[in-house]
């Protein structure tokens, strides 16, 4: 059997939808490679004069809807096999909230926490010039991923300026409000997955009160849902960084946690340093120390992988306890997983759904960039609300009318809109 990738695990179920909808073979192989795979080695000097270098990517999967849209993330497993499959999702994401632009990916394939600042710098400078000739406002537009921030977004803007001798301020989003950002960007993917889980519940009818929450993540987005779900009421039981998280049935306070992730570097602090814990101090208030794969097996209501990849898989989805999962992560599920869950009734919001917020905000940033205009933050949260609800709508359509999971529906949804992108522009003759 050939070895899976996450591009492997992305063409399963791309080809699962795929034959659904009858697809021809000339269609077909229009969806089924990238447009466009670029590689660059990085090469900077680091603070002690010697060099390193690292493989890097820009991978261009579609732009029938519009220029290709998509983050650059930094990680020692961002390698040509991931940032593949991420692009193409992110082919369908713009797709399934229906923004004008197509999908594309960045990686750099190291690790930034093994970099001063003025290292990172370099690297983000010396990636932007690697892919100069095929990136643009109107022909590429990168943003933030795993490990790169709005800091990192401002650097990479002035290395395009500079190298351009241009003013562009829609050439890249999640910038810092001082240099070109949007309100409301920085806490868009959680606000619109959390649009979802109130519509979610609204229509089940349930109470945000007697709901139990565990989150595997506490990055940006991880984090950020944390403090949206606890204000409104839900309770939040576990929660997680990479080194390992914490557990407490009678609900855990985001705000005290992120207060101790800021002083010790972890999401278990206040109450280990590395594996040893104060195991009184945890008894007295009520909290155990678990590792990331507990988490997901936790028992609660809803589920937010919202780190990395392929977590929840044939060998844990039998042993979830939640009814519903909302993927902040990408790509967190695997597709013999996704069937097992779809038989047990635990019903999976998809990524390219999901976490389809952030990118939404990217395009509202890259409009207000090409415009000249300045939104107000509730006018962002308006828009961001109103586009993740059709997109849902959309979906659970879908997924009502061809008897499909969600994920196989936001992936027709999708496939459908980029070929009529596609027939439109003449690509496919039928
Ligand atoms: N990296 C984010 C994602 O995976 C945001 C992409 C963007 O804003 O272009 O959706």
């Amino acid at each position: 059997m050939p070895r899976s990738t996450p591009y492997t695990r992305f063409r399963t179920t791309l080809d699962a939808v795929m034959k659904k909808l009858n697809l021809s073979a000339a269609e077909k192989k229009l969806f089924s490679e990238p447009q466009h795979i670029h590689k660059a080695e990085i090469t900077i000097k680091r603070d002690d004069g010697s060099k390193a270098a690292f493989p890097a990517f820009r991978v261009q999967f579609n732009n029938a809807r519009g220029p290709y849209k998509g983050g650059i993330r930094f990680h020692p497993a961002a390698d040509i096999e991931e940032v593949k499959a991420l692009a193409a999702l992110m082919a369908l994401k713009t797709a399934v909230v229906n923004i004008p632009f197509g999908g594309s990916k960045g990686g750099v394939q190291m690790n930034p926490k093994e970099l001063s600042r003025r290292e990172l710098q370099e690297v983000s400078r010396a990636y932007i010039r690697a892919f100069l000739k095929v990136v643009g406002p109107d022909i590429d537009v990168p943003a933030p991923d795993v490990n790169t921030t709005p800091e990192i977004m401002a650097w990479m803007r002035d290395e395009f300026e500079k190298q351009t001798k241009s003013y562009s301020p829609a050439f890249i989003t999640g910038k810092p409000l001082s240099y070109g950002g949007s309100l409301g960007r920085d806490t868009a993917t959680a606000r619109g997955g959390f649009y979802l889980i109130q519509e979610l519940i609204d229509r089940a009818a349930l109470d945000p009160q007697e709901l139990k929450v565990a989150i595997q993540g506490f990055g940006n987005a991880g984090a950020t849902m944390a403090h949206f779900l606890h204000n409104a009421g839900f309770t939040i039981v576990a929660l997680s960084d990479s080194q390992g998280g914490i557990y407490s049935p009678e609900g855990i306070d985001p705000v005290r946690v992120e207060k101790y992730k800021r002083k010790t570097g972890a999401v278990a602090g206040e109450y280990c340093t590395g594996s040893v814990c104060d195991i009184k101090k945890m008894k007295m208030d009520g909290v155990q120390h678990i590792t990331n794969e507990e988490l997901l097996e936790i028992s609660c209501d809803i589920l937010i992988p919202a780190a990395l990849d392929n977590v929840i898989t044939e060998k844990n989805a039998r042993k979830i306890k939640a009814k519903h999962i909302l993927e902040l992560a990408n790509g967190p599920t695997t597709p013999e997983a996704d069937q097992i869950l779809e038989k047990r009734g635990i019903q999976v919001i998809p990524d390219i759904l999901a976490n389809a917020g952030g990118v939404t905000v990217s395009y509202f940033e890259w409009v207000q960039g090409r415009s000249g205009e300045q939104w107000t933050a509730d006018r962002v949260d308006h828009e961001l609300k109103r586009i993740m609800l059709d997109a849902y709508k959309a979906v659970r359509r879908q997924a009502y009318r061809e008897k499909m999971s969600y994920r196989h529906a936001a992936f027709a949804v999708s496939i459908k809109r980029i070929l009529d992108a596609m027939r439109a522009r003449g690509w496919v003759i039928s």
